[in-house]
């Protein structure tokens, strides 16, 4: 596991959105961001699910959250724009994002991956990403200390058979990581990173090894020493990396 004990008060007076807050990984994060003192946007597609953690933050008594329901598979260029409008009136500020929401589509060969599939894929995964961080970047470069994190995977590192799409957007999030990063080089008061989990106890885990047994494998809460330390400011200096969290 990624060895890092982040201060109580890390995120103190930091707003932090983060996508597919909902469930698994997301949910994990906004809850460790909120506790560490961080003002935390939950952005996701099911209402309940992230009316669910917002009740979980109030009742710890963390910073009161806020909820953004968008279904990043059709949300357009428009949704974000008025998205980046609605935080800058709101919050003023943008500190960090989490782009973490991702679907896995099909475990099938390309010879017979179906297209249609694989561009709900692109778009959840790849797409909504660059159209969120294009229309957020402004935002995030009226801040001191801002972090924008990309979410991985192994098999976005080495192609392996039957992971499709999925394989192929996690490679292309590694790169749109890189580019971005590259671009902002020049600006010390913002970084870009990616994170590969590893193999963590969800439901998107469950179902790509459903004969796996779940236990084997850590929670979502376990893994988040490197989420902490790349939203935090002790992440400074790193710039471009692509970091395990296990
Ligand atoms: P889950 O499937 O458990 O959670 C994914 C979250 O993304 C859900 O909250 C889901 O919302 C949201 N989401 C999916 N589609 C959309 C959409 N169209 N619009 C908005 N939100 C959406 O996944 P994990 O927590 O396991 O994965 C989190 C990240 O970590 C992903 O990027 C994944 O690729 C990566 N990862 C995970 C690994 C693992 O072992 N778990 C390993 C390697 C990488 P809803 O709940 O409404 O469906």
């Amino acid at each position: 596991m990624f060895d890092y004990q982040a201060p109580e008060n890390l995120l103190q007076n930091k707003n932090i959105l983060v996508t597919g807050a909902g469930e698994g990984i997301g949910r994990a994060a906004a809850l460790s961001y909120a506790s560490h003192g961080a003002t935390v946007i939950l952005l996701g597609r099911t209402e309940e699910k992230l009316d669910a953690v917002y009740d979980q933050i109030e009742a710890e008594g963390y910073p009161q959250p806020a909820t953004i329901t968008l279904n990043l598979e059709t949300a357009n260029e428009t949704d974000f724009d008025n998205l980046a409008a609605t935080l800058e009136q709101e919050f003023g500020q943008l500190d960090g994002i989490l782009h973490n929401a991702s679907i896995i589509g099909l475990r099938t060969p390309l010879e017979s991956y179906d297209p249609t599939v694989w561009k709900k894929v692109m778009q959840v995964n790849v797409n909504s990403a660059f159209m969120l961080t294009q229309a957020l970047l402004s935002l995030t470069e009226t801040s001191k200390d801002a972090s924008v994190i990309f979410t991985s995977s192994s098999v976005g590192r080495v192609g392996k058979a039957f992971w499709g799409a999925y394989a192929v957007s996690k490679f292309a999030t590694e790169g749109m990581m890189q580019v971005l990063a590259d671009e902002l080089e020049h600006n010390p008061d913002i970084r870009i990173n990616c994170i590969n989990p590893g193999a963590t106890r969800t439901n998107m885990r469950a179902s790509a090894y459903p004969a796996e047994n779940p236990m084997d494998n850590p929670a979502p809460e376990e893994i988040m020493p490197l989420y902490l330390y790349l939203m935090g400011h002790d992440s400074r200096a790193i710039n471009g990396k692509s970091l395990n969290a296990q």
